[in-house]
């Protein structure tokens, strides 16, 4: 017996190189049915090593990391012959796009379609598809997906927030029994705060593709400009009551968008009909998901040239199974099974349509080039500001945008600050932009000063012109200007010399000039701000700007500041006297001591995940400050008297502390009110902040406006939306609140509130008057109330203060003005 055993064992052993040749499917590799259990990233990460240990079709490449060190990866799947010349391929696909060698000669080029899973992790069916995808696409006995191949590379990346679908696996595993309850209100349907939709800093990577703010989008986006792939599809899960959802997409278009992608959208949703319908499984196109906001996994491709689509299975919160409302089981396994079904279908497609596909796609480049979209063939984007033009300068080179320099000259063109043509100079050190390039659309959905929406049934933000983010004077002209020297407005390191110091000097204009005062006061340094401009060693200084006098600081401090400089790239003013050529001196009243703040900030339940999560990463990773994170819930528990200022995140807040609130803020405390709080402190004494309300209530007026059309209701619902558009503001700049900033600000505004004038102890430093409507679609209704009024303000209290933020200048941390308005808030205002 024991002999036979060993004899079977020997010869298994031998059947093992024969077994060799075969690949594992993911349900033999993990041990489990795919489907029957959630799959850990690492155990994905797992299985496409494997493969790419042993198929020969495969190339895998890590392209980043993870705020929580998980890798971020794609799988290259190509026939034998072109998995051996993936580099000539992206340099012949380059060319295409008109970037690179453009005489790049290939034979037989592919076409390329990038398939991304899981971008929102708490919608995790389409990482355990893409596993059973890579399968599909390997197996040697798959003679469907082989000649797919033929003329098609495949990039799959599994999963484009490993920490999000970690976040989301490890709850539901901890929670579920051994049978899976299909109850809707079971808690392994309830994610606990924050949901695994959100990376590490709850940031929504499908917001952030055009900005890359977040690091898992800027590796991925850097990798996806070297390839531009001619088909990409965002995978992700919708509600469970939800059936499936493909293209076509639904209106609103972005009207740079081609009758090709348009075209070729129907082509593939077409394709994935087909096979829906021979299962008999529910979908719809054309509803829902439109193509407006850049900074999609859809439209973000679209403005690079590709098809770009979204995918949706229902299943947001269905765990392995859910009752839905029509009486069926939803399982993993199913979701999966559809996943898997458009996955593969759509690169049936491709390849059925490569020629074609390929020849569209180096149309919509020389297109690009030669006859650009849009208005305007050029911007000048005037150089008032070296570190915001600095900082647009790295993120049209992220997104491939080239730009250089002006030549003096004098021109006219569409001013984005007066909203009317205008007259203007260019200087050399101005930021010029042709629109005649090979990403042209790209450029100009992003620059472009009023998207023109169609229909105002949008998912998203409709106004987004980076010249209004990042606070910079622009003009949009009608011709294509000459340009200057690349480089001659990029100008960087620039520190003091090396003489000692009677005081430093630093200018307050931008988000750095907040991260050197950061580091500086995270280094024990004791500095100061100027109430009033001055002038010094012949330089004009504007309030806010920062003194660092060597008196009260200790003997190292020289280097401590010169390092803080360089480390924020500062140029700093060395004073050898406190003597100032005009206006106070160095040790006047008018200069404030800037006390170093204890940072309160409150999360947790009640708390918008994504607006804490924004406060928590510009804290962190955009100033280097400390700040403690506290829940609400324990509110309650806390030592008021080990902080200075305290950060209410937008919100809905059960009983707010009013009374300790109160007594803190008369001690000294900073309270810095954002969004929905504001109006949970109107009705609380001592808080002066008051609502505008819209005249529902008027009873005396002619009410016929409340007889709607029952099938308009979608429509009649957005008179009072404002999903996201640009407003004008007054900008009290003398007011600590106001630092930095120009005599206005442009607002991004997320919704209709507003708020009454503060009067008495209160400053309205960014107020909307009658007339400060930019761009982006606003309801009647709301377009109506958004109209003097207060957005921006500071209630002086006892000792302390509160800051009434009713907009959120850190939206998605793109909306680089806001950064600077947010530092005034914390360090500036009520020392
Ligand atoms: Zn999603």
């Amino acid at each position: 017996m024991l002999k036979k055993l060993r004899l079977s064992f020997i010869l298994l052993l031998c059947a093992v190189p024969v077994f060799a040749q075969q690949i594992q499917s993911p349900s033999e590799f993990l041990g489990y049915k795919l489907g029957s259990q959630f799959t850990p990233h690492a155990r994905i990460a797992d299985y496409f090593k494997y493969v790419a240990g042993i198929s020969k079709n495969v190339k895998l490449q890590q392209y980043g990391i993870t705020n929580e060190h998980r890798p971020l990866m794609v799988m290259f799947i190509a026939s034998d012959e072109n998995i051996n010349r993936l580099p000539e391929i992206r340099q012949h696909n380059l060319s295409l796009a008109g970037q690179g060698d453009n005489n790049s000669v290939l034979k037989n080029a592919p076409v390329i379609v990038w398939l991304s899973y899981n971008v929102h992790g708490n919608e995790p069916s389409s990482s355990e598809a893409s596993m059973q995808a890579l399968f599909d696409m390997v197996d040697p006995a798959n003679s469907r997906t082989k000649f797919w191949l033929t003329n098609t590379v495949v990039v799959i990346d599994p999963c484009l927030n490993p920490d999000g679908r970690e976040r989301y696996v490890n709850f539901y595993r901890s929670v579920v029994g051994a049978i899976p309850d299909a109850d809707p209100s079971a808690r392994e349907h309830n994610e606990p705060w924050p949901s695994g939709r959100v990376n590490h800093y709850y940031y929504d990577l499908n917001r952030d593709w055009a900005w890359q703010t977040q690091k898992e989008t800027k590796a991925r986006v850097a990798l996806f400009n070297q390839w531009l792939p001619q088909i990409h599809v965002d995978f992700h899960e919708q509600g469970y009551n939800s059936p499936y959802y493909f293209a076509p997409a639904a209106e609103p278009f972005h009207r740079d968008i081609t009758a090709w992608q348009k075209e070729f959208q129907t082509i593939i949703g077409k394709n994935n009909a087909k096979y829906f319908d021979q299962n008999g499984w529910m979908y719809y196109t054309k509803e829902e998901y439109d193509l407006l906001y850049p900074s999609y996994g859809d439209t973000y491709p679209i403005y690079n040239g590709s098809i770009g689509m979204t995918y949706e299975q229902g299943g947001i919160g269905a765990g392995l199974a859910i009752a839905t409302h029509s009486g069926d089981t939803l399982t993993l396994a199913d979701r999966i099974t559809h996943h898997l079904s458009n996955s593969l279908s759509t690169i049936e497609t491709a390849s059925a349509n490569g020629g074609k596909a390929l020849e569209e796609f180096k149309k919509y480049f020389d297109n690009s080039r030669t006859n650009p979209p849009g208005d305007y063939k050029s911007y000048v984007i005037k150089n008032d500001n070296q570190d915001k033009i600095n900082l647009l300068g790295d993120m049209l080179s992220r997104n491939g945008i080239k730009y250089s320099f002006g030549l003096k000259a004098k021109s006219s063109g569409f001013d984005y600050v007066t909203g009317k043509t205008e007259e203007f100079e260019i200087d050399e050190k101005d930021m010029v932009v042709n629109a005649y390039q090979s990403k042209a659309v790209l450029l100009n959905v992003l620059l472009e000063p009023k998207t023109f929406v169609a229909d105002s049934n949008t998912y998203d933000i409709t106004a987004w012109a980076l010249p209004y983010a990042y606070g910079l004077k622009a003009y949009g002209i009608k011709e294509a200007l000459k340009t200057g020297n690349a480089s001659a407005g990029i100008t960087r390191s620039l520190h003091a010399n090396t003489e000692h110091a009677y005081a430093y000097i630093s200018p307050w204009k931008s988000n750095y000039d907040v991260k050197f005062l950061a580091e500086l006061l995270r280094s024990k340094i004791k500095v100061r701000y100027a109430e009033r401009p001055f002038e010094a060693g012949g330089k004009m200084f504007a309030a806010g700007s920062l003194i660092i006098t060597k008196a009260g600081n200790n003997e190292n401090f020289d280097n401590i500041v010169k390092k803080a400089a360089a480390d924020c790239n500062r140029e700093l003013t060395l004073l050898s006297s406190g003597f100032v050529d005009k206006g106070v001196d160095l040790g006047s009243h008018a200069i404030r001591f800037i006390r170093a703040p204890r940072v309160l900030l409150v999360s947790g339940d009640g708390v918008s995940a994504e607006a804490m999560g924004e406060i928590w990463f510009y804290f962190e990773k955009e100033i280097n400050y400390p700040v403690t994170i506290i829940r609400y819930k324990d509110i309650n528990r806390i030592k008021w008297n080990d902080f200075d200022v305290a950060i209410f995140p937008d919100g809905y807040y059960d009983d707010m502390p009013a009374d300790k609130l109160q007594n803190w803020v008369h001690d000294g405390g900073k309270l810095i009110a954002m969004q929905n709080t504001i109006s949970l402190l109107t009705d609380k004494k001592g808080f002066s902040i008051k609502a505008v309300k819209d005249d529902k209530s008027d009873t005396t007026k002619d009410r016929s406006d409340l007889v709607k059309t029952y099938a308009d209701r979608d429509h009649e619902s957005i008179r009072s939306n404002v999903p996201g558009a640009i407003y004008k503001l007054d900008i009290d700049n003398t007011h600590p609140l106001g630092y930095g900033l120009d005599k206005y600000y442009f607002d991004l505004k997320l919704d209709d509130d507003l708020y009454k004038y503060l009067d008495g102890d209160g400053w309205n430093v960014g107020t909307v008057k009658k007339s400060g409507y930019v761009a982006g679609f606003v309801g009647q209704k709301a377009k109506e109330k958004i109209k003097n009024g207060l957005l921006f303000g500071v209630q002086s209290w006892g000792r302390g203060s509160v800051v009434y933020m009713v907009d959120d200048p850190l939206f998605r941390s793109f909306w680089e003005n806001g950064k600077l308005l947010f530092g005034n808030a914390v360090f500036m205002v009520g020392q």
